[in-house]
């Protein structure tokens, strides 16, 4: 297939530029009224304290949405919660058949099973190094090393060049689990000639190199081994070579292993269909575990970002149905401090220290974690195998894409282009540059509902939170005299000493009152004008107290 004159291929982020999350990757190619598109992709972010209530966040896909038709399909690198998270939520509104490696499809069933989605879904099962042929994509999987099984790139092949994808990635020499990164692979893409290069930026800043899984597992072998009384590890569950790691580091030194914590079960189950965590002794129930002796035993637990949900939450607060750690037991956090989440771990290893247990981080314990994405020494030696002649970065926040577009230019990358969500940026024909600017943004699971991002109710409940809710009622006769009320409630608000919350409602009701008495008759008979004057009386009486300004909702009645 050669292309045509009016040919393009772009490449558009709605997802995971500026940001390190919801990854959701789009290429298009053809001509700018007739684009076939493939999305690399489809991962979610989590929400924070400036999202009360709302813990998943994802891309929200609307542009491409509207090409559903032309989306020849998803192909998802690697099985992490930013890469293939949002697939139950969104593959209603995409509706492509999705590809993925036998690991990443065992989670990704979960995931559309949970939506109720499994059974519309077509999911082909690709293998590690496997191709697939999509209209004028022809995509070829290379084998990576990262933080979880089965890590791909992608080499994408079009008419109009080849594009490396490579999702996330380190160079780990020794990753225990899975191959090595195909070097030869990239290195033969390089000779071919690589277009475009849209690489990991999470770890631009960062000199020197990952480090290998191999030298993690050294590192708890010996300190496990050092150590007296209950041993607990928490790491990612998705980083299987880790557990492997931490199991085996606790038989070499006679202690079986205890999986503690929902995800951690299901990971070791995904694991175990592809091969994986096998010749180990069989793992105890967190319930046997409790009749070994403190030295035999090892737990594996999950909530190493103070998750309070999460196994590691509950052994700190001691709530744990069968977990209990205490003086003389120890805690190995061998995962990273992901950005956003020092305040819950800080609150977390204090609780663990106060009931005596010793911790053991990747600060005062260097060793027990490397990181699953490449440093500076690792993206040159990428940029050397594969020679692009442009450099996108992605997976990052702005000043990582931006280092990186820096790092790339000083390797000699050509060209180099750092776009943000939404930008379509044109790779071929000419220089690549931005063409388009569509719409992204983001969507929210508000409890069980995807909705707008910062729509009404996620601001009313922000308002809320920090300003409380006044509710005034007041039942009004056929003359428009009060009958009952004006009765006031508050919630969220204070009262003190010198205003007792008790006479805050009360002058509140009196300045009701007053306003009710203040409107012309042809005004009381408007339930609209009675509400707006109790609203504006009622908002001026609270800030004059409180130096507030609630929600204030008006309910009036008629008899
Ligand atoms: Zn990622
Ligand atoms: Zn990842």
């Amino acid at each position: 297939m050669s292309p045509t004159a009016v040919d393009e291929l772009v490449f558009l982020p709605l997802g995971g530029s500026n940001e390190i999350g919801m990854n959701f990757n789009c290429y298009g190619y053809g001509p700018a009224h007739d684009r076939k598109w493939i999305v690399v992709d489809v991962g979610v972010t989590f929400g924070d304290d400036t999202t009360p209530g709302v813990e998943i966040i994802m891309p929200d896909p609307a542009f491409i949405e509207e090409y559903a038709d032309d989306i020849l399909g998803v192909i998802l690198t690697h099985a992490h919660e930013d890469h293939i998270g949002a697939m139950g939520w969104l593959w209603p509104r995409l509706k492509a058949p999705i590809y993925a490696t036998p690991f990443t499809a065992f989670l990704l069933r979960e995931k559309l099973r949970e939506r109720g989605v499994m059974e519309q879904a077509k999911i082909t099962e690709v293998p590690l190094n496997g191709s697939i042929v999509l209209g004028p994509f022809e995509l070829t999987l290379i084998t990576l090393t990262h933080s979880i099984p089965e890590p791909n790139g992608l080499a994408i092949r079009t008419p109009l060049g080849v594009v490396l994808h490579t999702g996330d990635w380190k160079i780990d020499p020794d990753p225990l689990l899975g191959g090595v990164t195909d070097e030869a692979a990239i290195r033969r893409l390089g000779d071919e000639g690589v277009l475009a290069m849209v690489c990991d930026s999470t770890n631009v800043f960062v000199e020197g190199t990952a480090g290998s899984e191999a030298s993690v597992r050294e590192t708890l072998n010996h300190l496990i081994g050092s150590l007296r009384g209950k041993v607990a590890v928490a790491c990612f569950a998705s980083n299987v070579a880790r557990m492997d790691s931490a199991i085996r580091a606790g038989q070499a030194n006679g202690r079986r292993a205890c999986l503690v914590g929902r995800s951690m079960l299901r990971m070791a189950a995904a694991a175990q269909s592809v091969g994986l965590l096998k010749g180990l002794e069989p793992f105890l129930s967190d319930a046997e575990a409790g009749r070994f002796a403190d030295d035999d035993i090892l737990y594996l637990c999950t909530g190493s970002q103070g998750e309070p949900r999460a196994a590691l939450s509950r052994i700190a607060d001691g709530t744990h149905p069968h977990v209990r750690l205490g003086p003389g037991d120890h805690c190995i956090f061998s995962s990273r401090i992901i950005p956003g989440n020092e305040v819950p771990i800080r609150n977390l290893q204090n609780k663990l220290a106060d009931r005596g247990i010793r911790l053991y981080t990747e600060r005062d314990h260097p060793g027990v974690h490397v990181s699953g994405h490449p440093c500076r020494d690792d993206l040159a030696e990428m940029y050397r195998w594969a020679r692009p002649k442009i450099a996108v970065p992605t997976h990052g926040e702005r000043r990582h894409l931006l280092e990186h577009v820096a790092f790339a230019h000083d390797l000699q990358v050509p060209q180099t282009i750092a776009p943000r969500n939404g930008d379509m940026v044109r790779l071929a024909p000419g220089r690549a540059e931005v063409i388009d600017e569509v719409p992204s943004g983001r969507l929210y699971v508000d409890g069980g509902v995807l909705t707008v991002e910062n729509g009404e109710a996620l601001r009313e409940r922000r308002h809320a939170s920090h300003s409380g809710v006044l509710t005034v009622a007041v039942v009004l006769d056929q003359e428009g005299r009060i009958a009952s009320g004006p009765q006031v409630q508050a919630i969220g608000l204070p009262g003190d000493e010198a205003t007792p919350l008790g006479e805050a409602l009360d002058a509140l009701a009196d300045a009701a009152e007053q306003a009710l008495s203040g409107l012309d008759d042809w005004e009381r008979d408007d339930d609209h004008l009675v509400e707006q004057a109790l609203n504006r009386t009622l908002k001026r009486t609270a800030y004059r107290i409180w130096e507030r300004r609630p929600i204030v909702t008006t309910t009036v009645m008629r008899v």
